[in-house]
């Protein structure tokens, strides 16, 4: 996996971010399950010669291993425990502006693991809090389970208390991601001494929906967090993973003219136009995506502001760009490509994240798709257009996987996960587990 050495840049508290993997495209939905259609490898975003490859190389493997199926009784206890847990995150108002919210809901997933195996680090940074479950105080890992618990806003307070219409678990979170997020915390519960987890940890954050930089960015920068395998199922599409996610490039673009009384322009220089002209070179300098071709980088004017009024020669003009793009390019690049570019105005990065990339033929993700195979599911690799905190892991080159629960979108109005793909997901990861313990493990540093 590539490691491109990126930073954040001038983060001000205002450069609040939500970067969750939601491209609020209907085609990114993943309300139809792959268990029921295989349309998915139709799917413009599917990364077909990566999953033939990924599924030459799992064959070569030799047949897969028999793993062992949940027993009927063990199915029914962890359907109704990881419903029950589900139910009790998604009651925590765990919105960006309630950070008692955001602490309360850690303190609930501390209070399932008192008594338990596992040692539970806490910690927090202004304001935001995070949990590290596992065997030990190291933070160092083969194998992490991550997920976040913080939500966006839902003016609904009904969709704070959990219901079940049906199959689906409809609520705030229930997609994005606290049914996940239950999952993985029923599935570490019941395994309290099984050597499966002996090097394996369960991380939850509470600010993942604003950039993550004080949740997780602190846990591997601060608390030097490490892991050879990122499991996040906060991904874009159910079961499948994604191996890919664009990286992040937000961009000031300034430019100076000189005022000037609107009925004689020739005494003054137009800021606004000298900026859209430069807008425009950079518009040239790339072709971006469109809905046929949306996994190269893709470019958005954001905000543009500028001018006093219709009678005056605008002095200054600035306008807000986001520019997302696949992990063969860096931010280093293109942001130098763009400097250059420039004639009018000068330019300043607001937030510079990385992409998200994995081998098609990467041990971990091998494993991930034989538990899927395992569990009747044909995978097929997928390419997202969203970001989340998975890529504070691309730095370190651990192997990230992306995949989501079965259920809607994140952030819609009618959120929701169903219950037979939760417990589809446990058992994936049961097997995945069992798979992914014996591999090389990486040189952390
Ligand atoms: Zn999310």
């Amino acid at each position: 996996m590539k490691s491109n050495h990126l930073r954040n840049h001038a983060l001000s508290a205002a450069a609040v971010l939500s970067v969750c993997g939601t491209p609020g495209c209907v085609s990114e939905s993943s309300s139809v399950s792959p268990l029921r259609t295989g349309l998915m490898s139709e799917h413009p975003n599917a990364a077909q010669v990566e999953t033939d490859q990924a599924l030459k190389a799992l064959a070569f493997r030799g047949p897969t291993q028999a793993l062992p199926d949940l027993t009927d009784l063990q199915r029914i206890a962890v359907e109704h425990a990881i419903v029950a847990t589900t139910k009790d995150l998604v009651s925590f108002h765990s919105t960006k502006d309630k950070p008692d919210q955001l602490k309360a809901v850690i303190d609930y997933v501390e209070s399932r693991f008192q008594g338990t195996a596992f040692v539970v680090q806490r910690f927090e940074k202004e304001g935001v809090h995070s949990v590290v479950i596992s065997r030990s105080d190291s933070m160092n890992f083969s194998n992490v389970f991550l997920g976040h618990l913080d939500v966006v806003e839902h003016l609904d307070e009904e969709m704070f208390d959990l219901k079940r219409e049906g199959d689906k678990l409809v609520g705030r979170g229930a997609s994005d991601m606290k049914g996940a997020c239950a999952t993985m915390l029923e599935l570490f519960l019941n395994n309290q001494d099984d050597s499966r987890l002996d090097n394996a940890a369960l991380i939850f954050t509470t600010d993942e929906e604003v950039g993550g930089f004080r949740g997780l960015a602190s846990l591997i920068k601060d608390h030097n967090l490490r892991a050879d395998m990122v499991f996040n199922p906060d991904g874009a599409y159910s079961f499948f993973p994604s191996i890919s996610e664009k990286g992040i490039l937000h961009l000031r673009l300034t430019a100076q003219g000189v005022g000037a009384h609107g009925s004689r322009p020739w005494q003054g220089r137009n800021a606004i136009e000298l900026l859209m002209s430069d807008v425009q070179r950079v518009k040239g300098l790339y072709e971006f995506a469109t809905e046929a071709h949306p996994q190269v980088i893709s470019f958005n004017l954001g905000k543009v502001s500028g001018g006093e009024a219709t009678n005056s020669v605008p002095a200054s003009a600035v306008a807000q760009i986001d520019i997302r793009f696949p992990p063969d390019m860096t931010a280093a690049e293109i942001r130098s490509r763009i400097a250059g570019a420039l004639e009018n105005s000068f330019l300043e990065v607001l937030v510079e994240g990385d992409p998200v990339g994995i081998d098609a033929t990467d041990e971990a993700l091998l494993d991930y798709l034989e538990a899927l195979k395992t569990n009747g599911v044909d995978p097929v690799l997928m390419h997202e257009q969203g970001s989340s905190d998975a890529r504070w892991f691309t730095e370190q080159g651990a192997s990230i996987i992306l995949t989501k629960v079965d259920g809607s979108s994140a952030h819609v109005d009618h959120e929701y996960a169903t219950v037979s793909g939760l417990v589809k997901l446990y058992e994936i990861l049961d097997d995945f587990l069992t798979l992914v313990q014996d591999n090389t493990p990486k040189s952390r540093s």
